[in-house]
């Protein structure tokens, strides 16, 4: 490697994953949610891979991340769920960007904006964040019908999220589901796509698959389980976070290493400083426990973690500048996982994914199709 810090991204991987995944689900339609920069895989890369991974749409949070993918020539079906209070969706329907609606207020703005929206109804059926309220389905399906009558929309889908608390509480959203879906249906709309399992569900509650199942975190190969991790999933991680070596210095047992000198060495030592921090998403919570890898050799970041740096002790080991510090990976390959640094910081490894910061270059990188 040339450069003091990247992310790879393992494009193959993610075209893996996808693929796994769908076939794992067996549903027709498998919808690659690049949310947040593709959960900081970068979306456009991670769009491009899904699809070629046979997914058959994508979704995002937020109309600005569906229409940057639009501009980065991305024509797929594409599905934006989070709105702003007073968002007229003109933009969304004129670049064929489909609408999660939320509200009756959603519903009617979606509508007035000039086209045939194309919308997909979000029922809350359990999660308490947004969605249409179950006093309120009987009211919005109406409105919807004699929308779509009129011409003024399509309703493309019916869909809502689940909690992840229990299988029993999965399966109690999944009836509520199953009730809103039948309410649609009786007001006369046709819903082609009813979605509701994200990667948890896909894995492991089958009756929560109907049309499509919607995969963030299980496309980019990290499990949402804590029981069961990467390769017990057949996933395969797409993000090898490294830097390389950035300074080494031979110094005496009990001296202080970074802020606040929450470090000493034990006895003569060597200390490498490895130029990643936390703005660049290295949580400071991991501070004294984060892993790396230098050299196929295992060692944990001494001190606290600054905002461009961390310092590893690695004692006696043979270790200059230049040499490659791998942060996490594919375990597979030897890496730590995004999951031990998630477990060092007190968090998921979603988060530590998609925190990584805008200095960290992506590089995209393709591997062998069977890994
Ligand atoms: C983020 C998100 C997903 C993806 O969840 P994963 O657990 O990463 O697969 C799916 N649906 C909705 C509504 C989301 O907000």
């Amino acid at each position: 490697m040339t450069a003091m810090r990247e992310a790879l991204i393992d494009l193959t991987a993610i075209e893996h994953n996808a693929r796994a995944l769908h076939r794992l689900a067996g549903t027709r339609e498998l919808i690659a949610v690049v949310k947040a920069d593709g959960y900081g895989h970068g979306a456009l890369a991670a769009a491009g891979a899904a699809l070629a991974g046979g997914a058959t749409r994508l979704a995002v949070a937020d109309l600005a991340e569906a229409v940057a993918l639009r501009a980065g020539g991305i024509d797929a079906p594409l599905l934006a769920w989070l709105h702003a209070p007073d968002e007229t969706f003109a933009q969304a329907v004129a670049q064929g960007i489909e609408i999660g609606i939320s509200s009756l207020d959603q519903l009617f703005a979606a509508a007035a904006a000039g086209g045939v929206a194309r919308v997909h109804l979000k029922l809350e059926t359990g999660l308490a964040r947004n969605g249409i309220a179950p006093q309120d389905w009987s009211a919005v399906f109406a409105e919807a019908a004699r929308l779509e009558a009129d011409g003024a929309l399509r309703v493309e889908g019916v869909f809502s999220h689940l909690s992840n608390t229990s299988a029993e509480d999965d399966r109690v959203q999944v009836r509520r589901f199953e009730v809103g879906v039948a309410a649609a249906q009786a007001a006369g709309l046709q819903p082609r796509v009813r979605h509701l399992a994200a990667t948890a569900a896909a894995i492991d509650l089958p009756e929560a698959r109907f049309d499509a199942v919607r995969i963030g975190i299980g496309l980019y190969g990290l499990s949402p389980f804590d029981d069961r991790d990467s390769a017990a999933l057949g996933l395969r991680p797409a993000m090898t976070l490294r830097a390389r070596v950035a300074a080494v210095r031979r110094v005496p047992g009990g001296h202080g290493v970074s802020y606040g000198y929450v470090h000493r060495t034990e006895d003569d030592s060597t200390l490498a400083l490895v130029p990643l921090g936390y703005a660049d998403g290295v949580p400071r919570q991991a501070s004294a426990a984060g892993p790396v890898s230098i050299a196929g050799e295992r060692f944990r970041l001494a001190g606290r973690v600054a905002m461009d740096q961390f310092v590893v002790d690695v004692g006696d080991h043979p270790v200059s500048v230049g040499d490659e510090v791998v942060l996490f990976g594919d375990p597979a390959a030897g890496a730590p996982s995004a999951t031990e640094w998630a477990e060092a910081a007190g968090t998921i490894n979603y988060e530590i994914v998609t925190r990584i910061g805008p200095r960290v270059p992506r590089v995209p990188v393709r591997s062998a199709e069977d890994g």
